[in-house]
C-alpha cells in the first residue's frame, strides 16, 4: 500500500522514522467482521520509546513547532489536513477491515481528523493572554506555553478521530506528541502518522508507537519526560494512569466512559426519536462513549415507544461493514463475550428482553439489536456501562424522576432531552449532569463543540476552542515599571502571598 512510503510496512512512526518493532511483541490485527488475521504488527519496546520521547522533548526544546510564527504552525496544520483527506479513501477501507465499523464511517473517520487540523490550525495565531490592569507601576499580562510532550493514549472504537482531536490541538499549541494507538486496530493510526510525515511535521515532534496497553501504555504514562498526559478509554484503565500521573504529578485529561440517558417526554416526536434510538445505540454497535445506552420514556408513550424500538431493531440491516448496515460487529470476540454475558445475567434477574440478547451466528462477532425493557434503574445493566447494542428502556412519571434517574449512575458523559416544549428542554438540561445535552437529536454538535464528563466520566474538555486550553498552561508575566519604591511589597502585604 503506497500510503506507508518509506517503510514498507513498518507500523510505528518514530521520531520521523518508520521502525519495524523493537519490542519483540506482535500484535495480530483481525477482522472482526470475517475473522480473517489482516496482517501482524511488531510493538515499539523500550528502544523505540526512548527514541520518541527524547525527540519530542529535543523537538519542543528547540522550538521546532512552539517557537515557527504561528501563521506557519496553522499552515503546517492545514498541511496535515490536506494529507489526511488524500488518504482518506484507502485508509478508511483499512480502517473498516481492522474496526469491523461501516465504511461510510471509517472513511468519515479521516474526514473528521482532517476537519480538526483544519479547525485549531485556524487557531494557531489566536492563542492570546491578557493584560491585568495593576495600576501605573506594573504592566502584567499573561502568556499562554505548550505543556512540552504530550503522552495521548487512544481507544479503539475511534481511533483515529479521537487520537486526532488530541493531536491537532497540542500541536497547534506548539506541544510534541507521542501517542500509543490501541492494540486491537492500530493501523488506520499508523496511517495518520504517514499524513503527518508527507505534510513535513519537524522532526521528533510526532511519534505514534504500536503497543500493549499494560506494557507500552503504563511506560509511556509513568515516564519523567512526560509533560501531560491525554487519556481516552476506560475508568479502570483511567485510574490507573491517574496512580502513575500522581507520582509525577502530570497534568492529565480524562476522557472515560458513560452509561448516558435520553429522556423521552410524552410530547416528543416520536419519529424524531427513533431516528436518534437507531445512531444513539447502533451506530459502531453501540461501542461509543456517549451511545444512548438508556431510553427514558415517559409511562403515557412507554408501550408504543418499546414496540417502536423493538420494530427498529428487528429491521436493521446486519454485516461486514465494507457493505454499509446498520449493525456491524463488535471489535473482538472478548467483547462480544463480554456483552452477550451482560445481557444474559440481566435475564437471569428478570430483566424483560423485548428483542435480541445473543450473538447471531458468524463468522463475525456480531451481537443482535438488543432491548431490555422495564429494567430496573437499580440493576448492574442500568448502572454499568456495557458497550455494544444494548439499549435499556426504563419507564418515568413525572420530570423530577427522569432527571433523577438520568443523573443516577457514577457516569456524567452526556444526556438527551426529546419534546416539543423549549422551556422544559431548558429546564431539564440545566439540570442534567453530563457534559454534554442533546435536545431533539443525539449527537447533535460537531468538532467545535466541547466534549467531556463529569463523574467517572472523567474531566477536561475535548473538541472546540476550549478544549485548545487543555494544551496550554497560563504563564503571568508582571514588570514594574519604578524599582525599587516598594509597590510591589505593599500589595503582597495586602494580598497575603
Ligand atoms: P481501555 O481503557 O481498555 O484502553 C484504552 C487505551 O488505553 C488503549 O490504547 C490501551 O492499550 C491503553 N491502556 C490499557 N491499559 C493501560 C495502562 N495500564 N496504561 C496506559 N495505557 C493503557 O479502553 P478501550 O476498551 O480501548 O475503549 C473503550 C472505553 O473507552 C470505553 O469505556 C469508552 O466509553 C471509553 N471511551 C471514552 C471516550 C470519551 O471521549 N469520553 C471516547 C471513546 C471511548
Amino acid at each position: 500500500m503506497t500510503i506507508f512510503p518509506k517503510a514498507g510496512l513498518a507500523r510505528n512512526f518514530v521520531a520521523g522514522r518508520w521502525v519495524e518493532g523493537d519490542g519483540g511483541a506482535v500484535i495480530a490485527v483481525e477482522d472482526p467482521g470475517t475473522q480473517e488475521h489482516l496482517t501482524n504488527c511488531a510493538c515499539a519496546g523500550e528502544a523505540s520509546l526512548a527514541r520518541a520521547l527524547e525527540g519530542a522533548r529535543t523537538s519542543f526544546e528547540r522550538g521546532f513547532l512552539a517557537e515557527m510564527p504561528p501563521a506557519q504552525r496553522a499552515a503546517l496544520m492545514l498541511r496535515i489536513a490536506t494529507e489526511i483527506r488524500a488518504i482518506a479513501r484507502d485508509a478508511g477501507e483499512l480502517l473498516c477491515r481492522e474496526s469491523g465499523k461501516t465504511l461510510e464511517a471509517a472513511q468519515g473517520e479521516f474526514e473528521e481528523a482532517a476537519q480538526y487540523f483544519k479547525y485549531y490550525g485556524g487557531l494557531a495565531d489566536k492563542i492570546e493572554g491578557k493584560s491585568i490592569p495593576l495600576g501605573p507601576d506594573y504592566v502584567d499580562y499573561t502568556v499562554y506555553e505548550p505543556y512540552g510532550v504530550s503522552a495521548q493514549i487512544v481507544p479503539w472504537n475511534f481511533p483515529v478521530a479521537i487520537a486526532a482531536r488530541s493531536m491537532a490541538p497540542a500541536l497547534t499549541a506548539g506541544n510534541s506528541i507521542v501517542v500509543k494507538s490501541p492494540e486491537l486496530d492500530p493501523l488506520g493510526l499508523a496511517l495518520l502518522g504517514s499524513a503527518l510525515e508527507r505534510a513535513g511535521v519537524p522532526e521528533g515532534a510526532a511519534s505514534i508507537l504500536c503497543g500493549i496497553g499494560a506494557d507500552l501504555g503504563a511506560r509511556l504514562v509513568a515516564s519523567s519526560e512526560v509533560d501531560q498526559i491525554v487519556f481516552t478509554g476506560s475508568v479502570p484503565t483511567g485510574q490507573s494512569i491517574l496512580r502513575a500521573a500522581a507520582e509525577t504529578v502530570t497534568p492529565s485529561v480524562m476522557e472515560l466512559g458513560g452509561k448516558s440517558a435520553a429522556i423521552a417526554f410524552e410530547d416528543a416526536d416520536l419519529d424524531g426519536l427513533m431516528a436518534s434510538v437507531k445512531t444513539g445505540i447502533y451506530f459502531n454497535a453501540g461501542q461509543v462513549c456517549s451511545a444512548m445506552s438508556r431510553l427514558l420514556v415517559h409511562r403515557a408513550i412507554y408501550d408504543q415507544v418499546v414496540e417502536r424500538a423493538v420494530a427498529l431493531s428487528q429491521g436493521l440491516s446486519v454485516g461486514h461493514g465494507l457493505d454499509n448496515p446498520d449493525l456491524t460487529p463488535l471489535i473482538s470476540g472478548q467483547q462480544l463475550a463480554r456483552v452477550e454475558e451482560r445481557v444474559q445475567a440481566a435475564a437471569r434477574d428478570g430483566i424483560r428482553v423485548a428483542c435480541g440478547g445473543k450473538r447471531l451466528d458468524g463468522p463475525g462477532y456480531f451481537m443482535a439489536p438488543t432491548v431490555l425493557a422495564e429494567v430496573d434503574p437499580a440493576s448492574r445493566i442500568a448502572q454499568e456501562e456495557v458497550f455494544g447494542p444494548v439499549l435499556c428502556i426504563i419507564p418515568f412519571d413525572s420530570e423530577a424522576e427522569a432527571i433523577a434517574l438520568a443523573n443516577g449512575t457514577a457516569y456524567g458523559l452526556v444526556a438527551g432531552v426529546f419534546t416539543q416544549d423549549l422551556s422544559r428542554a431548558h429546564r431539564v438540561a440545566a439540570r442534567l449532569r453530563a457534559g454534554q445535552v442533546f435536545v431533539n437529536e443525539w449527537f447533535a454538535g460537531g468538532i467545535a463543540t466541547p466534549f467531556g464528563g463529569a463523574g467517572r466520566s472523567g474531566y477536561g474538555r475535548e473538541k472546540g476552542l476550549e478544549a485548545l486550553y487543555n494544551y496550554v498552561r497560563t504563564k503571568n508575566i508582571a514588570i514594574a515599571l519604578n524599582r525599587g519604591n516598594g509597590a510591589s511589597l505593599d500589595r503582597a502585604a495586602r494580598n497575603g502571598d
